[in-house]
């Protein structure tokens, strides 16, 4: 009686709420995740999108907005849930995940579609619509009506028809319907042998889910349901009191989930959407890592209001580091992980008038003046000045293994992967300090971490090299090089009983070949991870040709002398792309500032960029009714105008266009 009193209390201190399926449902248990999986394999029929993800994660972070937009768009056609892998390992373990972030898809309860990293916008809507339209192509049943039918025109003779509806409901999920791909398979076969197939009918209705409530609106006529549910109540049994509880709660999370996420979505002051104009841009800032984001600050303080072209999960190495930054000056404390950092830097050059462009620059054009800057999805940008600072990507070992395990154990963001290791065996492949650092994270949770590396001594700083050194789950193997990834297929199971399209799944990792730089042998080490550190590319290939390079060091772009410039007035190198000595975060932001200043004095020098102004004054003039501004507002050309200190080129920007 005690129990039934407690759970009519509980039941009622959740009765007044509406709950509607939220955007992007953040599962808490795997019994939660299961129950949703059942719901809209066999009521809705929805496809279910899964972002498997951790907070220490960088990508991670950059695609939880993505994910949330892409979900909102698509909130009545697929059911979006986000799975934190730090708190749900039975999921992890269960749907065998690898590398983060991780998307998966689900048709009628079964994973169909994995796709590993940060996939982008594009990537995710992309795959949302095959799965959509493939989750059209199993919405389909075949009544025991429509099989008899078909029987008794193709073939009459037949008398168990019973029996062959039963072999394709026994391969459907839900048990009892001949629906979906088993239904699909069964009419495929028919056709093949009669010439003709079964009517096969919609199983799901189409019509948008409903709300996942039995609560309505609290109205007049919802205060007397809600009292008949009440009174209904008092005749439960203890199990449907605890069953009403439970989804009560699911409730009133979801509630939380949403008010949360309309916090999120206030716009933020600072960002200005980016419109393109009908002049030249003062500065087009190429990278959004700390090099971008310094001289996007520098630059929109100088009221050059700069654009900032990146994609969105640009913030570059940085942006990968979930670890804390402990060697950024004045930054201290727990809040100080990579992408934090990223994120203010944006959001400051933001609140001081910097524009921000979600795109990839694919070419630059530096035979004329102004520069063209091709994107590839907003066009041609015309700038003044470019500030290159795109960073550098991973360099990978090109040995046999590595791209095929790739999102099956072999990574290259320790801090992104590693908690997925817990109490396994890693190796980290490089010594520098990247390497150490990833070394570092992973002996918090791994079994144990050896670090490969081919000399016999580290390129890293002494205070990491010295802590990966005296780290007793961390073992170092000097002048060994990885010779092959070695991995294997997960245990196949019976395909109709697996939650999971076993083709689908990648090969894991079961060890390394390691071979001696001295000795030359080779021997097989076991592990179930490799973390690839062997540091990093300048991303310059798009500037080939347009710009000089640095014959000493491949893929740097070339500056004279001290400044930023490099071999094309108007463009400048700041952060990785020119520097191969120094690389850390807070010389790339160095730099950055450095570019900022030397553009700033470029156009000043030259006389450039003013035409906003100079345009705003001829309009003025006009409006006032004087002819003269007019007219030499039609031969207005900056480059003229420059004194023919700037090559190139020259083009007239008019006004009359305005
Ligand atoms: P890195 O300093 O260039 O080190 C790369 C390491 O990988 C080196 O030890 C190199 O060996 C090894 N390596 C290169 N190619 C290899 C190959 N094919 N096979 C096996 N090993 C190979 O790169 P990083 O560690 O990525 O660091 C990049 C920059 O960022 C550095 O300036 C670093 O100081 C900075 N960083 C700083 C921090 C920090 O301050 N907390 C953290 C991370 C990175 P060798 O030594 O034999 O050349």
């Amino acid at each position: 009686m005690r129990a039934r009193l407690l759970f009519l209390f509980l039941l009622s201190s959740f009765a007044s709420f509406i709950a509607a399926r939220p955007v992007v449902r953040n599962i808490q248990s795997a019994h939660e995740f299961d129950r949703l999986l059942q719901k809209h394999g066999t009521e809705t029929g929805l496809p279910v999108v899964v972002d498997f993800y951790s907070d220490s994660c960088g990508p991670c972070r950059m695609m939880a907005p993505i994910f949330k937009k892409v979900a909102a768009d698509y909130v009545d056609r697929a059911v979006f849930v986000k799975v934190d892998t730090n708190a749900q390992y039975e999921l992890s373990g269960r749907y065998q995940i690898r590398s983060l972030p991780t998307f998966q898809w689900f048709i009628a309860g079964k994973q169909v579609q994995t796709e590993v990293g940060g996939i982008g916008e594009q990537g995710l809507r992309h795959h949302t619509d095959g799965i959509l339209r493939r989750a059209e192509i199993e919405n389909v049943v075949i009544t025991l009506e429509a099989l008899e039918e078909f029987y008794q025109k193709a073939d009459p003779s037949k008398t168990d028809v019973a029996s062959v509806l039963k072999k394709c409901a026994d391969m459907t999920k839900a048990k009892g319907l001949c629906a979906g791909s088993a239904a699909n398979q069964l009419a495929r076969k028919l056709r093949k042998k009669y010439g003709s197939m079964p009517k096969m009918i919609p199983r799901f209705s189409g019509e948008p889910p409903k709300p996942e409530t039995t609560e309505e609106p609290p109205t007049q006529s919802s205060s007397s349901s809600s009292k008949q549910q009440t009174a209904n109540l008092h005749l439960a049994t203890l199990e449907e009191l605890q069953a009403e509880l439970e989804k009560r709660q699911d409730q009133l999370r979801d509630e939380m989930v949403e008010a949360e996420d309309a916090n999120e979505d206030e716009a933020d002051p600072d960002f200005t959407p980016w419109t393109p104009k009908s002049y030249p841009e003062r500065v087009v800032i190429i990278g959004g890592g700390p090099a971008g984001l310094a001289a996007a600050l520098y630059c929109a303080r100088a009221g050059l209001d700069p654009l900032v072209i990146a994609p969105i999960l640009g913030g570059g190495q940085l942006q990968g580091k979930g670890v804390v930054v402990e060697n950024y000056p004045g930054l201290i404390g727990e809040s100080t992980t990579g992408p934090e950092i990223v994120s203010k830097m944006r959001k400051q050059a933001a609140h001081f008038g910097a524009f921000f462009e979600d795109d990839v620059v694919v070419a630059v054009d530096a035979s004329q003046r102004p520069f063209k800057v091709q994107t590839n999805a907003t066009g041609t940008i015309e700038t003044h000045t470019i500030i290159v600072a795109t960073g550098a990507e991973s360099n990978w070992l090109g040995i046999p293994g590595e791209w095929e395990l790739r999102g099956g154990g072999v990574s290259s963001c320790a801090t992104c992967d590693g908690f997925l290791y817990s109490n396994r065996h890693v190796v980290v492949v490089g010594g520098g300090d990247a390497a150490m650092e990833d070394a570092l994270v992973l002996a918090r949770t791994s079994q144990s971490v050896t670090v490969v590396h081919r000399r016999d001594r580290f390129r890293a700083s002494k205070v990491l090299a010295d802590r990966v050194l005296s780290h007793p789950a961390i073992t170092v193997r000097w002048n060994t090089v990885l010779q092959e990834i070695v991995g294997k297929e997960l245990p196949t199971e019976d395909k109709s009983d697996s939650d999971v399209d076993l083709d689908q799944i990648p090969k894991v990792v079961t060890g390394v070949v390691l071979q001696s730089t001295e000795s030359g042998e080779t021997e097989e080490l076991a592990c179930d991870a490799v973390f690839v550190a062997i540091g990093h590319t300048p991303i310059t290939g798009f500037l080939k040709d347009v710009v000089e390079f640095d014959p000493a060091y491949p893929g740097y772009l070339a500056t004279v002398g001290t400044s930023t410039q490099t071999s094309v007035k108007g463009i400048f190198a700041a952060g990785d792309v020119a520097d191969p000595t120094y690389r850390q975060a807070i010389t790339s932001a160095g730099s950055g500032a450095a570019a900022a200043l030397d553009a700033e004095r470029y156009l000043s020098e030259n006389g450039l960029g003013n035409e906003a102004a100079e345009l705003e004054a001829e309009l003025l003039a006009e409006l006032m009714g004087n002819d003269d501004a007019t007219k030499s507002s039609s031969s207005y050309n900056v480059y003229e105008d420059a004194g023919g200190r700037v090559h190139g080129v020259k083009e007239s920007v008019t006004g009359g266009e305005l």
